[in-house]
């Protein structure tokens, strides 16, 4: 593996400074790797673009991505700007021989997904998505929880993601809320629930969904109004394979919730239990306890759960939303460096994105939708 790694970066919004963050802190964290070099940065105008390279530690700053993409000097391009421009960039980057880092969701139509995965596949390069959540520490160790039986056999599963900043009627309206970002609540944040599910227990297979708009319009910048073209709620049954059911419901319109991405798997011996909210702790609960002592436990994150070791060496101090990204950019690097990786690729991504689109396809026709 070369010691080092160029390092392009095109979006310095909130997604933009979280892989930034990533990049300059993943060699501190792991220590082993390529040590990323901050190449390149891209914004919408130079002006920008200078102020965030210099803020980021980026050496070179344009305002024109394709620049970026033609630098010999980048080897890897984070793609962090809004969902309609993810599948040309991506695409760009990877004819380009670079590896890309792409934020969810993969793109807003499926054709462009598809072209996305057979661009990769052909360019013999790594191409990972940013599903950041399945990188917690206690995620995987559910995943271990699964494997070793102490649930028994998993039966079904109930999913909900829900934050507020929808909530608000009067909010200003944002690429968010226009068809060119998608469908709204089903893949700004169905792909994340979705993606819990496919590294814990495979794909979805079915799905009846129904997705609403709480607000007709919302007022914009320039004073007017204007009609939602999202829908920011979305309530899903599902099935999966192994004879698994489950129920998903996505609000990004919740007074209250944050940053909930709550999770319970219940199985035929025990049940887990998860929030986002509360990302370094899970419940878990084992019928096989002494009827006394029954009642759900509380595990704190540990050391003992890697990779926590590699940021703290103390249990129950926790880690936070950004360290999720770090560890998601060493196991981009490990891709890169041939390893196996905890990374959801193109193609994996592809699956998610085929399952989202089922979802909008049952609200559609107010049907069941099976999945290939
Ligand atoms: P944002 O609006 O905060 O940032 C987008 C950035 O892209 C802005 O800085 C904007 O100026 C820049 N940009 C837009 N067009 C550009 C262009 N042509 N060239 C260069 N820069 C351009 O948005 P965000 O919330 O950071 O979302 C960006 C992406 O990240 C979305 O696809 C979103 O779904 C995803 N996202 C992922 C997570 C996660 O948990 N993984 C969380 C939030 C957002």
């Amino acid at each position: 593996m070369k010691s080092s790694i160029g390092v392009g970066l095109i979006g310095t919004g909130y997604m933009g400074k979280c892989h930034a963050l990533a990049w300059n802190g993943v060699k501190a964290v792991f220590g082993d790797g390529p040590r990323p070099r901050l190449v390149h940065l891209a914004e919408v105008n130079r002006d920008i673009a200078r102020q965030k390279a210099d803020e980021f530690g980026f050496g070179k700053a344009t305002g024109d991505w394709r620049e970026l993409i033609a630098d010999p000097d980048v080897d890897v391009v984070s793609v962090t700007t809004p969902n309609a421009f993810h599948a040309e960039m991506a695409m760009a980057a990877l004819e380009a021989g670079k590896h890309v880092w792409c934020e969810k969701p993969m793109a807003v139509a499926l054709a462009d997904a598809e072209r996305m995965a057979a661009a990769a596949s052909a360019s013999g390069k790594v191409a990972v998505l940013g599903y950041n959540y399945i990188q917690n520490p206690l995620i995987r160790q559910i995943g271990a929880i699964l494997a070793d039986g102490t649930i028994g056999t998993v039966n079904h599963v109930r999913l909900e993601m829900d934050e507020d900043f929808m909530a608000d009627p009067e909010a200003l309206l944002y690429w968010k809320s226009e068809a060119s970002s998608g469908y709204g609540a089903l893949d700004d944040f169905g792909v994340h629930p979705l993606s819990l599910l496919q590294v814990l227990l495979g794909p979805v297979t079915k799905v009846f969904a129904h997705l609403s708009k709480p607000y007709a319009d919302r007022p914009t910048k320039e004073g007017t109004r204007r009609a939602v073209e999202t829908f920011d709620t979305a309530s899903v049954l599902f099935e999966m394979g192994a004879g698994i059911s489950g129920v998903m419901a996505l609000n990004r319109s919740a007074w209250g919730r944050k940053g909930r991405i709550a999770l319970q798997i219940f199985g035929s011996k025990g049940t887990v239990v998860y929030d986002q909210e509360r990302m370094n702790e899970l419940q878990l609960y084992v019928a096989s306890d002494r009827p006394t002592e029954q009642g759900f436990r509380t595990i704190l994150a540990a050391p003992q759960h890697a990779p926590y070791d590699r940021f703290i060496p103390a249990p129950g101090h926790g880690l936070g939303f950004n360290d999720l990204k770090i560890i998601e950019c060493h196991e981009l690097l490990k891709a890169i460096g041939g390893e196996s990786a905890r990374v959801i690729d193109f193609s994996t991504g592809l699956v998610i994105e085929k399952v989202v689109h089922a979802m909008y396809e049952s609200h559609r026709r107010g049907a069941w939708v099976v999945l290939e």
